[in-house]
């Protein structure tokens, strides 16, 4: 359901049969109540076909396979072999977190502070022209933050940006229910840019 190779989760739509989207896509997510192993996540995101549409992501496919954990067999062009590109992808995945690099990071605003998070930590991705507004419920406080980053940022690990906008304010538990609510709030919003180094 997620191809390492293009960053892209696949889902179901019911005008082009399958939709490929990638995180910065996702408009809202939520973990379902039921069962925790693995969680389930439900989503909602925006399709090629301009329409928005429901996807059901478990927790595992959502955080881990990005780091290349289920990617299939490629063929090597330069030796014809064919190889694990798991192994190669998780392989990059380990020396950058051996180096202190985090797949994704946000800005903690009541903390103060950047913290490492994934995806299954994100709320509501809100599309903007240059940047993205990206509602996060801290693992470790659970607050909820607002910053403005790049679409990078969001779709591929380890790539955060050096510096990201965010929102002064804390955040009410139910202030992002909707698309519309979140888009509100963030054009009535004032963002202080801070940077994103851990380390
Ligand atoms: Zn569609
Ligand atoms: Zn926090």
């Amino acid at each position: 359901m997620y191809d390492a190779l293009t960053a892209r989760y696949t889902f179901a739509c019911p005008r082009l049969e399958h939709a490929h989207v990638t995180l910065s896509s996702f408009r809202l997510l939520e973990r379902l109540p039921g069962p925790a192993h693995p969680a389930v996540y439900g989503v909602r995101f925006d399709c090629g076909c301009g329409e928005e549409h429901r996807g059901l992501v478990p927790h595992d496919e959502l955080d881990w396979a990005p780091l290349g954990a289920q990617a299939g067999p490629f063929v090597d062009l330069m030796t014809s072999r064919t190889l694990d590109a798991a192994e190669e992808l998780l392989e990059v995945a380990a020396a950058h977190l051996r180096s202190g690099t985090w797949p994704w990071t946000f800005f903690c605003y009541p903390e103060g502070r950047p913290r490492p998070v994934f995806p299954s930590s994100f709320v509501a991705v809100s599309p903007g022209e240059r940047w993205l507004g990206l509602a996060v419920r801290c693992p470790v406080c659970d607050a909820l933050s607002v910053n403005l980053v790049s679409r990078a940022h969001v779709d591929l690990p380890f790539s955060n940006d050096d510096a990201i906008g965010v929102v002064d304010h804390v955040f009410a538990d139910d202030a992002v229910r909707s698309v519309e609510e979140f888009r509100a709030e963030l054009a009535s919003s004032r963002f202080d840019e801070r940077r994103l180094h851990l380390n």
